[in-house]
């Protein structure tokens, strides 16, 4: 035990990944599952936790039941027996049917690897034991972002990558938690899967994001609306299409913008800004000859500047 507390029946903890095993130590029921140690009944005709046969005759039910001493019943059997089951079993005591759990309202994602309920905090999930941010997923993009903002110079605002199914994107109540879809890393459709420069692209875009809103009262300065505008003009997040974030180079038009998706709203503007900053390693003076090449506005080189000097006062 690392000392977390940990909900009843949950497999692994969530914060140290050790596995666990719910064995009867209050001498509730006087039966243990033979194959994993949890606590069953003896009523029960299947391990309700790891689904194996349990039946014995003279002590098993031969109906379906509801509840045996030490259990509740939660819902009704998937599988259509009639009997009863707890959450979270996956099995059903009766008649060993898989079960299903609605978990939307119990947690706040679900984990890539077995899509089960896991909250933004836990580190390992309590249902599988895999990495429940699904940042396994990413090794090697998620080094090179670690490095690009190490030589960028930007130091770490606890930031948390998660992969997660929905939209790539970081919700301003919650700021540092950055979520990128899931479906372009797991590749559960082959097609959405993305090559991974892009996404680094696409990550560094979004923890641009995530730094704005984290440094929210910074965007109320003189200096950063003269460069990026009114960030809290009216603005529903839009699902960042990816093909936009691959491009390392400048785009010529538009000419106030580093790139054409930046040019959608003052706070695409800042990611993008964000996401070359860091893309291009903080080198302003290589940036700076490229704008002059493709004859970019004085706009574009305060933006960058702007954030370069804010980036340096909070290095102190
Ligand atoms: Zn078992
Ligand atoms: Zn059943
Ligand atoms: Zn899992
Ligand atoms: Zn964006």
């Amino acid at each position: 035990m690392c000392g977390h507390e940990l909900k009843r029946y949950w497999s692994y903890c969530p914060r140290c990944s050790r596995s666990q095993t719910w064995r009867d130590s209050g001498r509730i029921t006087g039966a243990e599952c033979y194959s994993c140690g949890w606590i069953v009944s003896d009523k029960f005709s299947w391990c309700p936790w790891c689904g194996a046969d349990i039946y014995e005759e003279g002590f098993s039910s031969e109906d379906p039941l509801s509840a045996p001493k030490g259990f509740r019943k939660d819902a009704r059997c998937d599988a259509g027996c009639g009997g009863g089951v707890q959450y979270p079993m996956p099995y059903c005591p009766w008649c060993g049917g898989m079960q299903s759990w609605n978990e939307d309202r119990l947690f706040e994602g679900n984990c890539p690897h077995c899509a089960r309920g896991v909250d933004d905090w836990m580190n390992s999930c309590p249902w599988c034991g895999r990495d429940a941010t699904g940042r396994d997923l990413i090794p090697r993009a998620l080094r090179r972002v670690r490095r690009l903002l190490l030589v960028s110079r930007v130091g770490d605002w606890g930031y948390r990558l998660l992969l997660r199914p929905g939209i790539s994107g970081v919700d301003p109540r919650y700021p540092k938690i950055v979520e990128i879809e899931q479906r372009y890393v797991t590749g559960i459709r082959r097609r959405d899967e993305i090559p991974w420069p892009m996404l680094v692209g696409l990550i560094t875009h979004e923890l641009g994001h995530s730094f704005l809103y984290h440094h929210w009262h910074w965007t109320s300065s003189k200096a950063f609306r003269r460069a990026f505008g009114e960030v809290n003009k009216a603005y529903r997040g839009l699902d960042d299409t990816w093909v936009y974030f691959q491009r390392r180079r400048v785009a010529i038009a538009p000419t106030d913008h580093v790139s054409a998706y930046a040019a959608r709203h003052p706070q695409e503007d800042f990611a993008e800004t964000f996401r070359f900053y860091v893309t291009r390693r903080g080198r302003l003076r290589e940036l700076f000859a490229e704008f002059g090449r493709k004859r970019k506005g004085v706009v574009v080189y305060e933006k960058f500047l702007v954030l370069h000097d804010y980036l340096r006062s909070l290095r102190g």
